[in-house]
This record gives structure tokens, C-alpha cells and sequence, in this order.
């Protein structure tokens, strides 16, 4: 064991040991949120135990499709991402932000107080944090600063991991964001499976996570490991099971949008939502008010919407995109296109969900892909016109 450690330092975790690692940020106060196994998915749940977590499972993704198997091995982590995202934990899907009481003749406003639950993220991918950080530009922005996001960001602890494996659906490293964690973390692990050898390779990113890592019984990391790490992480991302070409993506699909791809996917897609829903991104809300019958109190309740419902876009009179087709262009064109002018960077990240989770397959990969390969031949008609 070493004595000091400082915020880039590497060591390693034997697996014998990890249980130490959920004790000592328990210790810390903080509840650890993680991958468990329920409804035959993976989804993040309270982790208080090793044994709460998915061992010797993956899963097997693709459009419309998420089916878990059992491994060859133990591993700990050894899934892509699975329906859920870490944004129902820092941007919650119902929350109440007022309630209003009648006292005489007059009405009290009550401010409703958010508590901020001291939450350890575990197994934090590399694209799930690149969603964080996109959130952040959202919720953080200086002068329409979210008060709920803003108190549960400040009171989060990081544990990130180095993709093992990639999904069926990623597509990560087209949007550059991943497989490998490069920042925004207060530890960083690499899962080591080798024939006779189970172990964590861990980066420290913070003073944090250098003080949770003085509580393990760590070992300094040799040469050796840090290549194995490194093979890993390089091998995954020789294996993307998806991807999309980014150039100049913006400008493709704007000079596009009356190509006929969109009326096609129109008579696939449902409108159901599932693909904001389930995207760690995606962060529109709606309000509803709601009173008692007797008229002495009321409430304002804020939640989860999705520009694929009707009444996301109405305004006096009626919905602005009441189309099928006017709806999936919305979401797609902001996702991979708008959001670079509204935020700086791409909503996407390549995690892949809203492919998985969609039921009648719509890949975003498959539809830019479609509208790109025949922008030449539109930008000519164009031209020539
Ligand atoms: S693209 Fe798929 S998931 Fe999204 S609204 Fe359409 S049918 Fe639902
Ligand atoms: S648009 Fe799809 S692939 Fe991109 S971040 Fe959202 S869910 Fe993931």
C-alpha cells in the first residue's frame, strides 16, 4: 500500500474488496445508487450490497429489442446502459414547486423545499456523464438556474466506469463521448477479469474520491495494470454496435427538412415519447395546477413531457406541430442539430437508449444516415433550381 495519494493517481481494488468500497462511501453518508437487476432489465436502484448488483449478467441490445443474459463470468458491471438514466435522480420526473392555501380572505403561497439526498452514483458511463455535464448547461445556466437541479447536482459523488463492453445501440464514440471517462468524476474504475484475477483499476478525479480511496486497502497500480485498463476501454470502443457521421450534421439536416425521410418515418413512429423519456438529455417539462373541491387549497406540480405530445406545442388555438412527422423532426433536428445553437454542443451522446427503447425500432442513426446519403443529390436539385 502507498501512503499518499493525490487526484490522478491510479490503484487497484481487488474484487474481494469492493464491498468495502460501498461501506466507506455509506460511511460518508452518502446512499448509493447503482446497476440492480428487476423487470429483466437493468435499472438503477439502492445498492447497499455487492450482491445487489447485476453479477454475471449483459444484455443484448438492439432497435426495439433489450434482453439480459447470463455471463460466462462474475462481473460486476459487465452491461451497457440499461432504460434508465442518472437524470431522474438530479432532475426528478414529478415534483410539487408550490401549494397555495386559502386563509380568509386572502390566499398563502407556500414555497416548497427540496431536499437534496446525499447520492453516490456507481457505475457512471462515460456518455451518461457527457449527459450530465449537457444537463448542466441546461439547468445551471446563470440567470434560469434550476433550484431542485442545482441542490441534488452539489450533493452528488461520482464513482464512474470504463466501458467493458459496448452496446448493441452505442454509438458513443461518434460523438465523442466515450468509452473512456476523462472527466467529472470523483473515482474512475476499470473492471480487470482475467482466468484467475478479478479486480478494479481506479483513476482518482477528486480530493473525494482520494479520501474514499484512503479507507480501501488499495494497491499502487503497476505498468502492468494500467495497460490492461487501457486494452480494455480501446477494445470497446473497436466495437460500438452503432454509428453516425457527424459532419456537418447541422447543416445536413437543416437544408432537409422537407425530405421525403421524414413523411416515411412518420408511418412508423407512434408518438408515444418513450425515446425522450428514456434519453439522459431530453429535459422538457410541463406544469399542471391542481385544487380540492372545496376550493381552500391548491398546488402547482411540474413533470416529465415530451415534444412528441399533442399539447407540448399548443398555443392558443391549437399545436403548432400536430403531425406525426412534424413531431420526430422536431425532437431529432433539435437533439443532433439546434441544440448546438441553443447549448454549444450536439443533445446527443450516443448512449443508444432511444433506440433500444423505442418499440417499433426508429434508430437515429438509420435516419440521419438515410437523409445524408441523398443530400448531395438534394443540394444539386437545389442548386439547379
Ligand atoms: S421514435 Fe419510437 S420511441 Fe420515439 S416517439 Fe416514435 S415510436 Fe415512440
Ligand atoms: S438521442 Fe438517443 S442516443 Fe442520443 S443521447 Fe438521447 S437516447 Fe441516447
Amino acid at each position: 500500500m502507498i501512503l499518499s495519494l493525490e487526484v490522478k493517481a491510479r490503484v487497484v481494488l481487488e474484487r474481494e474488496h469492493f464491498q468495502q468500497l460501498l461501506d466507506v462511501l455509506r460511511d460518508k453518508g452518502y446512499q448509493v445508487v447503482g446497476p440492480t437487476v428487476r423487470d429483466h432489465a437493468i435499472v438503477y436502484d439502492t445498492v447497499t450490497a455487492v450482491a445487489d448488483l447485476p453479477i454475471g449478467y449483459t444484455d443484448e441490445q438492439d432497435g426495439g429489442s433489450y434482453r439480459l443474459k447470463k455471463r460466462a463470468d462474475e462481473a460486476l458491471f459487465g452491461y451497457a446502459v440499461g432504460p434508465h438514466s442518472w437524470k431522474q435522480f438530479l432532475h426528478p420526473p414529478v415534483i410539487r414547486l408550490w401549494q397555495a392555501r386559502r386563509e380568509g380572505r386572502s390566499l398563502q403561497l407556500v414555497p416548497e423545499h427540496h431536499e437534496a439526498p446525499r447520492l453516490a452514483f456507481l457505475a457512471v458511463r462515460s456518455c451518461e456523464l457527457h449527459a450530465i455535464e449537457i444537463q448542466d448547461r441546461v439547468f445551471l445556466r446563470a440567470g434560469y438556474t434550476d433550484p431542485t437541479y442545482q441542490a441534488r447536482r452539489g450533493n452528488i459523488c461520482i464513482i464512474a466506469l470504463n466501458c467493458g463492453q459496448a452496446g448493441g445501440t452505442c454509438f458513443c464514440t461518434s460523438m465523442q463521448t466515450g468509452p473512456n471517462v476523462e472527466a467529472g468524476f470523483d473515482l474512475a474504475l476499470t473492471e480487470v477479469l482475467e482466468a484467475d484475477h478479478h479486480a478494479f483499476v481506479i483513476a482518482i478525479g477528486t480530493e473525494l474520491g482520494a479520501a474514499i480511496v484512503r479507507a480501501l486497502p488499495y494497491q499502487e497500480a503497476s505498468a502492468h495494470d494500467l495497460q490492461v485498463a487501457a486494452h480494455i476501454v480501446a477494445n470497446t470502443a473497436q466495437h460500438m454496435g452503432r454509428s453516425m457521421d457527424t459532419t456537418e450534421i447541422k447543416d445536413v439536416l437543416y437544408r432537409n427538412l422537407e425530405h421525403p425521410r421524414w413523411n416515411e418515418v412518420a408511418t412508423r413512429c407512434l408518438t408515444c415519447g418513450n425515446c425522450t423519456m428514456v434519453c439522459p438529455t431530453c429535459f422538457c417539462t410541463t406544469v399542471e395546477d391542481v385544487t380540492d373541491l372545496a376550493g381552500e387549497r391548491a398546488e402547482r406540480w411540474r413533470t416529465w413531457d415530451s415534444c412528441y405530445t399533442m399539447d407540448f406545442s399548443y398555443i392558443y388555438g391549437g399545436s403548432i406541430r400536430s403531425s406525426t412527422k412534424a413531431r420526430y423532426r422536431q425532437w431529432l433536428t433539435h437533439k443532433v442539430a439546434s441544440w448546438m445553437d441553443q447549448f454549444g454542443t450536439s443533445g446527443c451522446v450516443g448512449c443508444g437508449r432511444c433506440i433500444t427503447w423505442c418499440p417499433v425500432g426508429i434508430d437515429i442513426t438509420e435516419e440521419v444516415r438515410a437523409i445524408r446519403e441523398s443530400d448531395g443529390a438534394s443540394t444539386r436539385a437545389a442548386k439547379e433550381q
